[in-house]
């Protein structure tokens, strides 16, 4: 098939538009969604300055969502002294497969002269994700403590390196997952969060909780393939390889569920998200007027929380217990 702006070489069909697109059309397609979600988004505050920059903190896992974010991120802003770009990777502890992630992290932001960080569960926590796969106090799937410490980690340095945004490259799949879950499961109060947390402007969030660093995702209007595909056409180091411990069975179910109605209803992704942003708005605004529970500091490591002591420190605790058990014995 030929692109259908030039004549030249397909290297992409997209059902959902019906466009074919070669290498080039197709990399400036990607370019251009993800710059106009940024604009959209109102990403970038209209008071910053040379003088006074906003700080971004990419989440970066070596994964071709975040790499491919960063690297578009970097092309965008490498010469705007209005924004300056930190990339935050986080080391699980999962043998043979975290170091060869933060080997591809390391070949994308060393060349590009990104400000490059990283952070291990085993020196904020003591602990490694394969410790805890194994001792599993708390009954739960691996993803579930994960997700808790990787949130807190991202949250904690993206204000310890005074960051006006937080990034993360979930993509359409992703997103059109999770708004699916959040209907499935009838969490009205989880549609807020979602809202208030990442989607929307950020002139739609100004009234929005300001205990945390705000959340954006600018890869959200870009389908997983074509994402990988960019990853690939513009030879990116990227890490593809499957974390050991993947174990969200229900977000599987719903991919293949979002897979096959995609496959017989192309655009079904965007129209979800279209909807669900909508309808996210509206209940968000509902939820602020109502005001949430009230929050506080942990007891242990002063993160915000509604009770004594956060969730991270809870299941810490639980792990370095079983852990201290199983050596007892
Ligand atoms: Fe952590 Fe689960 Fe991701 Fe593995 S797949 S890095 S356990 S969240």
């Amino acid at each position: 098939m030929d692109c259908d702006k030039c004549g030249d070489e397909a290297v992409l069909h997209a059902a959902y538009s019906g466009l074919h697109l070669c290498e080039s059309h197709f990399r400036r397609s990607v370019e251009k969604r993800v710059r106009r979600r940024i604009r959209e988004d109102a990403l970038l505050a209209d008071d910053a300055t040379p003088e006074d920059p906003e700080t971004w903190v990419i989440g970066l896992s070596g994964g071709k969502d975040s790499v491919v974010l960063t690297r578009i991120l970097q092309d965008t802003f490498a010469e705007d002294p209005r924004v300056e770009l930190v990339a935050l990777t986080i080391h699980e502890g999962i043998e043979g497969y975290r170091d060869r992630s933060l080997e591809a992290c390391l070949d994308l932001a060393d060349p590009l002269g990104i400000r490059h960080e990283v952070v291990s569960y085993e020196e904020e926590f003591g602990l490694r994700m394969d410790d805890v796969a194994r001792e599993d106090p708390e009954g739960m799937a691996p993803c579930a403590y994960c997700g808790v410490f990787r949130r807190d980690l991202l949250s904690k340095y993206a204000e310890e390196f005074e960051a006006d945004k937080l990034l993360t490259g979930h993509n359409l799949d992703d997103e059109a997952q999770t708004a699916l879950m959040n209907v499935l499961e009838g969490d009205v109060s989880q549609i807020a969060k979602h809202f208030d947390a990442s989607l929307g402007s950020f002139e739609e969030r100004e009234d929005a909780d300001e205990a945390f660093v705000p959340r954006a995702k600018p890869l959200r209007d870009i389908p997983e393939r074509e994402v990988a595909l960019y990853a690939h056409l513009r030879d990116l180091p990227t890490h593809m390889a499957e974390c050991p411990h993947a174990s969200e069975a229900y977000r599987g179910e719903i991919q293949e569920l979002l897979h096959g109605l995609e496959e017989n209803h192309p655009g079904t992704r965007h129209s979800i998200m279209a909807g669900y942003e909508e309808l996210a708005a509206v209940v968000a605004e509902r939820y602020r007027g109502e005001g949430g529970p009230d929050l506080g500091e942990c007891e242990r490591c002063g993160a915000t929380t509604t009770g004594e002591y956060c969730r991270k420190c809870q299941l810490v605790e639980a792990v370095h217990e079983a852990d201290a058990g199983v050596d007892a014995d």
